[in-house]
């Protein structure tokens, strides 16, 4: 075999392999529903199988080819060697404060004003009185309900709006234990921090979490006011909560939504899915935190019946993820499609590190959440400081306002985000380039968008949750 040989050998091997890429990539987009990905990808592979002709049967074209090859070879290559980190992200969530961070107060959460300030009631006027231009637009939406009717958008599915109902009747039977006193008067057991940090990690994967994360609580995040009331405990509405009162350790938790059901969004699918993971959440965070009990601790359960706290910057301070756009966690293998649980305690444990995952910059250039989100509430520009910290600021008045007009959660913007697509060996390639270069943080929303389109359409269920039936 000559010296041309070899090379136009080499060619081909190398448009060989993007043919075998470009149909993978097809593949796995008909897996995941996509409509407009599987012909981008049989497009490119059409490209590879001429461009395989012609390196045969026209030898002239063969250095354009090979310079071309070069190229491309050469942009990968960058991308794998010129790596960084957000220095930013490394610090936790505390890396995004520019001044004095302010507590947020759980008396303001939407929720808490839709189901903890029953008019005519002294909490009422004391809330109104501190904020008067709340009081219209709230009594509009509660007189609508949080979803409204629930599952509106599809006809109120009886099956699928009954998941939503059963999911959420758990943490409603746990939330009475969340707060766990130690069960024994005398002393603690005492297990060396590394072997008990590397127990409570694999019990809390075992009983279900998908990730697991350690850090210690930081004050900034605690509620300054209790504002959500449950069980009646009314007195509680107003106090102020002291983070020095609060177990310092927080073992936090991501249970994974699953990707057909959120695919679905806002159809009802979706909703039920986000519910299924309220009631596991409160069952790990509860189980944890009575195993902590047993073992002579104290802890207390964190999920959507007792929060002292924002779940998403602990969740970024125990090394789970980092914030993106939409206002939600974005985590490593499951993007924004995760819930967070977590439990406290004062048993010795040993924290995690932030991690930098590329968030900050992929987000300032794709955008898709925002374009998609039906009521415009997520911002289309830059950051704006709010309670100290820089972040994208949602409208949750607006968001939920439209919850109530479909009768679900929404989620288009989870469904939407490119980090939420599932974990196969094509997005964890794509990730760990997102994660580690810069140029591909700056240029990968663009191929994102020719490859996969920007907007969000509902991808078909399984026949099961199917809500045309
Ligand atoms: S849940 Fe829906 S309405 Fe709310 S911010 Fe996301 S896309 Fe927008
Ligand atoms: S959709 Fe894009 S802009 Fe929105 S959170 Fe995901 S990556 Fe960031």
């Amino acid at each position: 075999m000559d010296q041309l040989d070899i090379f136009t050998l080499v060619l081909l091997l190398v448009d060989i392999g993007f043919l075998a890429g470009a149909l993978y990539f097809s593949f796995e987009s008909i897996r995941e529903k996509e409509r407009r990905a599987p012909k981008m990808g049989l497009g490119l592979a059409l490209i590879a199988l001429i461009i395989g002709i012609l390196l045969v049967v026209m030898p002239s074209c063969r250095v354009f080819f090979a310079v071309f090859f070069s190229f491309v070879i050469a942009f990968a290559l960058s991308l794998a060697l010129k790596r960084s980190k957000d220095p930013r992200a490394l610090k936790g969530a505390n890396g995004h404060l520019v001044g004095a961070a302010e507590r947020p107060d759980e008396r303001d959460i939407p929720f808490a004003r839709q189901r903890s300030l029953p008019p005519g009631s002294e909490y009422y006027q004391r809330y109104y009185k501190m904020h008067p231009e709340k009081e219209e637009p709230d009594r509009r939406r509660r007189e609508k309900g949080l979803l409204g009717a629930p599952g509106r958008i599809d006809n109120q599915y009886p099956p699928n709006v009954s998941m939503i109902h059963a999911a959420f009747d758990i943490p409603e039977f746990l939330g009475h234990y969340a707060v766990a006193d130690p069960e024994h008067a005398s002393m603690p057991s005492k297990v060396d921090p590394v072997k008990a940090t590397e127990i409570v990690k694999n019990y809390a994967l075992h009983l279900g979490a998908v990730a697991v994360g350690i850090c210690r609580v930081n004050p900034n995040w605690v509620y300054s006011h209790r504002g959500e009331i449950f069980y009646d405990k009314w007195e509680d509405w107003g106090k102020e909560i002291d983070p020095a009162q609060l177990p310092p350790y927080a073992v936090v938790m991501l249970t994974e939504m699953d990707w057909d059901h959120v695919s679905s969004a806002p159809h009802t699918p979706s909703v039920a899915e986000s519910a299924r993971n309220y009631g596991r959440g409160a069952y790990l965070s509860t189980h944890l935190a009575r195993w902590f009990a047993h073992l002579g601790y104290k802890a207390v359960a964190q999920n959507t019946r007792h929060y002292d706290m924002a779940l998403p910057p602990l969740a970024v301070d125990a090394g789970l993820g980092e914030i993106g756009r939409l206002g939600y966690l974005i985590a490593p293998r499951f993007g924004a499609r995760v819930r967070i649980f977590a439990t406290l305690t004062d048993m010795p444990l040993i924290p995690d590190s932030p991690i930098s995952i590329g968030v900050d910059e992929f987000c300032k250039k794709c955008k898709k959440c925002a374009e998609s989100c039906p009521s415009k509430s997520i911002p289309m520009g830059d950051k704006i400081v709010h309670r100290g910290a820089l972040k994208w600021k949602i409208n949750e008045d607006s968001c939920f306002e439209y919850w109530s007009k479909v009768g679900t959660d929404c989620s288009i913007c989870m469904a939407v985000c490119p980090f939420s697509r599932p974990n196969t060996l094509l997005h964890k390639v794509v990730r760990w380039f997102v994660g580690n270069s810069q140029i591909a943080q700056k240029y990968f929303p663009y191929i994102d968008n020719i490859l996969y389109g920007r907007k969000w359409r509902p991808k078909p269920v399984p026949s099961w949750i199917d809500y045309r039936n």
